[in-house]
């Protein structure tokens, strides 16, 4: 792999342990990783003017449906609530193959990477048509972006008290052996891995215990990492304490559903006691303040996460409940969310940058993403801070108060995924043009 300098970059957020902020700065990157981070490097390879630029990690984002850019805006799953707004978009869902897919998640992928994203996980939960987790891996391969795909599951379908039709649901033991399959086929557990397979049934009402607790015995079996979404709103809260008699905190414990190798999504309606379980364990948070605000879900107690030590990355969700998948866009809400039940020092611009960058790293059990120094991978955002979003700024380096909201320049693994605003990686626009047929055929 050739070599690449960053030369005199305006600022660099670091958000190294000593989360240093470095002026005109440069960063040599050499096999994928980061070899120097100094002033007057020098290299005889390539090399990319930064001196307009405000550079950071590439941001990691921990919770996405990547099939769902398929399904945005709806317009029967405009304004419904949470469980109303599946119903509307399960029959659509069981119409995709695995061209759908594919297609949904190159043109995801593409939206993440132009907004500064190098580091994603993906939930698909749904395999319809005869598609599978490979089609979204290939699609991920293509762009160039890291990727944690997830293995996810429905098996409790209408007929059985779910709520997804028969049709999406699939029986356990079958769910079972393809994520022993995609495991083996595709998880690279080593340091500066760009594919790691996670385990995740969808919700803890959309499959059985049984199935929590397996999964839970295989990703430990396995050595891969545990994914679904848990306590995301009061209907959420409501089902668990009916279905299961405790708390989603409880359910999760009870089935091997806590520990630093768990991630779970939105935990809007976390108690206190389920914070402390969170911290004790180093259960780690996927927060989606978008898709939170989109379904009326509320507002994470991020804050209460963060100071009792609950790991928290941010996560986009799906296109369907958000419908922009723009990560740093992301990042501002979650700072503005934040402020809103406690006000303006809440939570920094500064702070929500961390969250998006090494806290999702961390989430995801990627201490060698989301911080820029020396021998950490090389996956990092450089921000034009020159333009009209920027202008007057008097701390360009807080992006998420004025700052543009897509990347000039995009490097993962060292390899330029996004070059003056443009993917480098895949034909964006006839993707685009293909998940337009897609959508129009799924509509008519
Ligand atoms: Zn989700």
């Amino acid at each position: 792999m050739t070599d690449l300098l960053i030369r005199n970059a305006r600022t660099i957020l670091t958000m190294d342990d000593d989360r240093r902020e470095l002026s005109n700065t440069d960063i040599l990157i050499s096999n994928g990783s980061i070899a120097a981070i100094g002033t007057d490097l020098t290299h005889d390879g390539d090399s990319i003017d930064a001196s307009k630029c405000v550079v950071t990690p590439g941001l990691v984002n921990t919770h996405h449906h990547l099939y769902q850019s398929l399904t945005r805006a709806v317009p029967g799953g405009q304004d419904a609530l949470l469980f109303g707004w599946l119903q509307t978009l399960y029959p659509i869902w069981s119409r995709f193959g695995p061209e759908e897919i594919h297609v949904s998640t190159l043109t995801g992928l593409a939206e993440l990477a132009l907004s500064g994203c190098t580091l994603t996980s993906d939930h698909l939960y749904l395999y319809p048509g005869g598609s599978r987790l490979d089609d979204s891996i290939a699609a991920a391969s293509e762009i160039g972006v890291r990727f944690h795909p997830t293995r996810g599951a429905m098996s409790i379908g209408e007929s059985a008290g779910g709520l997804p039709p028969d049709s999406l649901v699939e029986a356990e033991p079958k769910i079972l052996e393809d994520m022993i399959r995609v495991v083996d086929a595709f998880h690279d557990a080593s340091e500066g891995s760009m594919c790691r397979v996670g385990l995740a049934p969808c919700s803890p009402f959309s499959v059985s215990r049984d199935l929590m607790r397996d999964a839970a015995l295989l990703a430990r079996d396995k050595g891969v990492m545990l994914h679904t979404h848990l306590a995301e709103n009061d209907e959420d809260i409501a089902y668990s304490e009916a279905q299961f008699g405790c708390r989603p905190g409880q359910y999760a414990e009870d089935l091997g559903w806590t520990g630093p190798d768990v991630w779970h999504a939105h935990c809007v309606k976390l108690d206190g006691q389920e914070i402390d379980l969170f911290a004790r364990t180093r259960t780690g948070v996927a927060h989606c303040p978008c898709s939170n605000c989109r379904l009326g879900s509320g507002i994470a107690p991020v804050r209460a996460m963060r100071d009792a030590g609950v790991p928290v990355g941010l996560g986009v969700d799906g296109s369907a409940s958000n419908d922009i998948g723009n990560l740093v866009l992301e990042a501002r809400q979650a700072m503005l969310l934040q402020r809103v039940t406690r006000g303006a020092d809440a939570m920094s611009a500064r702070e929500a940058l961390e969250i998006a960058t090494r806290g999702g790293a961390d989430v995801l059990g990627r201490p060698d993403c989301g911080r820029l120094a020396v021998g950490k991978r090389a996956d990092i955002a450089l921000w034009d801070v020159t333009g009209v979003e920027s202008a007057g700024s008097w701390d360009p380096a807080a992006l998420l108060l004025a700052g543009p909201t897509s990347v000039r320049d995009l490097i993962v693994e060292g390899r330029q995924v996004v070059r003056d605003g443009q993917v480098t990686t895949i034909d964006l626009p006839r993707v685009i043009e293909r998940q337009n047929q897609l959508a129009q055929a799924l509509a008519g």
